[in-house]
């Protein structure tokens, strides 16, 4: 499986060749020259929530594009239930869309807007009629089949949007930053209506943001997407403990990145120094070239102030600055090469206070921190 930019082996477990979708060495260019999209693998099992986690132009709405057949692949093959879709026409290939300016008909009613989709496809009135009934009461919008889209809250319309999408019971359903209009406790509840929804109804979903937030939340699994190219698929908790690049380590979620060098591989781990003096213990990751630059990657709630028991890394660093934040403590550090350290500490008792330029040990686990190349 290529799902990485360098050759390891952190790829998703593959869900086989009865995989319900299955994207094979997809290419994408618009110019003929430069490709957005740099073969694509990826295999997703039925019922699966997958996201496309990246920073803007990385070539996330090109792969909906692709799937929904708006635009046709370079190179490469999309298949569904194994079969070829490369050449289905849009309107045959029985795909719901949920895109943030894919919008409703404003001259037709809520009601008229679910049934839409219905109609087009010949489905009997009679059951045109319940159907709109359901999803209007599964997206809790009883009471507003008669208003137009103009009378409807962002909320109440990306609802409506969502119901539109699933009302003809597409097994595969797309969403290209379906919420990225609404304000965050909005968006937070909507997320929250989203994955309801599909666990009710069991369709497969592509889901499209640039938050992590969200595709932490709400994922199955995480294809994260840098210039075009796979960098890391799985699930939230494995992109999060065990990132399988600098790129990923610093995309998802907190982390520090401090320069090093490689010193040693030894016992499964690697040495290596930072701020040209003090050396600490990593797991292997990307990089165990001797003599080699690395980013040694520690996330700042696993860095210790106060050390009830050993851990494996152990430096010294200047106290900077002390953010109160509420539940938790921010401390800003400084390595003697000038390299800023975050620390995060729980809000009690334990947390400790330093006087401005005081000497602090930082104390971490091997397990929690990793050598990774250094990025291009
Ligand atoms: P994302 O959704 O991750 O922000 P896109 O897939 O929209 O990324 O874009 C990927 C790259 O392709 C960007 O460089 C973008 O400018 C380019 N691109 C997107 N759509 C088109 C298009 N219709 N014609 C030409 N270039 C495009
Ligand atoms: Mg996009």
């Amino acid at each position: 499986m290529r799902q990485s930019a360098n050759g390891d082996s952190q790829a998703a477990p593959s869900t086989g060749p009865e995989g319900f979708l299955r994207f094979i060495d997809v290419k994408k260019s618009y110019d003929r020259k430069t490709l957005v999209v740099k073969g694509f693998d990826l295999d997703v099992a039925k019922g699966e929530f997958i996201t496309l986690l990246g920073p803007s132009g990385s070539g996330k709405t090109t792969v909906l594009m692709l799937l929904a057949g708006f635009e046709s692949v370079t190179g490469g093959d999309i298949l569904i239930g194994g079969a070829p879709i490369t050449r289905t026409a849009p309107n045959k290939r029985n795909i719901g869309i949920v895109f943030q300016n894919y919008a409703l008909f404003p001259h037709m009613t809520v009601a008229e807007n679910l049934a839409y989709p219905l109609k087009a496809r010949k489905v009997a009135r009679s059951t045109i009629k319940a159907r709109v009934a359901e999803y209007l009461s599964l997206v809790e919008l009883g009471d507003f089949g008669t208003r137009h889209p103009s009378q409807l809250s962002g909320g109440q319309r990306q609802r409506v949007a969502l119901a539109r999408a699933l009302i003809f019971e597409p097994s595969l359903v797309l969403m290209d930053e379906p919420l990225g209009a609404l304000d965050k406790k909005l968006r937070e509840q909507m997320q929250f209506e989203i994955t309801r929804l599909h666990q009710q109804l069991g369709f497969t979903v592509i889901y499209v943001t640039h938050d992590q937030t969200e595709a932490l939340t709400m994922s199955d699994r995480i294809a994260v997407f840098n210039d075009g190219v796979v960098q890391q698929c799985a699930t939230p908790d494995e992109l999060y403990e065990r990132p399988g690049n600098a790129f990923v380590a610093d995309f998802i979620g907190e982390n520090n990145m401090v320069p090093g060098k490689v010193v040693a591989v030894e016992n499964g781990a690697v040495r290596v120094s930072i701020s040209g003096e003090q050396h600490v213990v990593t797991q292997v990751a990307d990089t165990k070239d001797i003599g080699s630059n690395c980013i040694v990657s520690v996330r700042p709630e696993k860095i210790f102030l106060d050390a009830n028991e050993a851990h494996d890394n152990e430096i010294w660093a200047r106290f900077m600055v002390r953010h109160y934040v509420g539940d938790f403590i921010r401390y800003y550090f400084e390595l003697h090469d000038g390299t800023e350290l975050t620390v995060k500490a729980l809000n009690d008792i334990t947390a400790p206070k330093f006087q401005k330029g005081e000497r602090a040990r930082l104390m971490w686990q091997r397990d929690d921190c990793f050598a990774f190349h250094t990025q291009q």
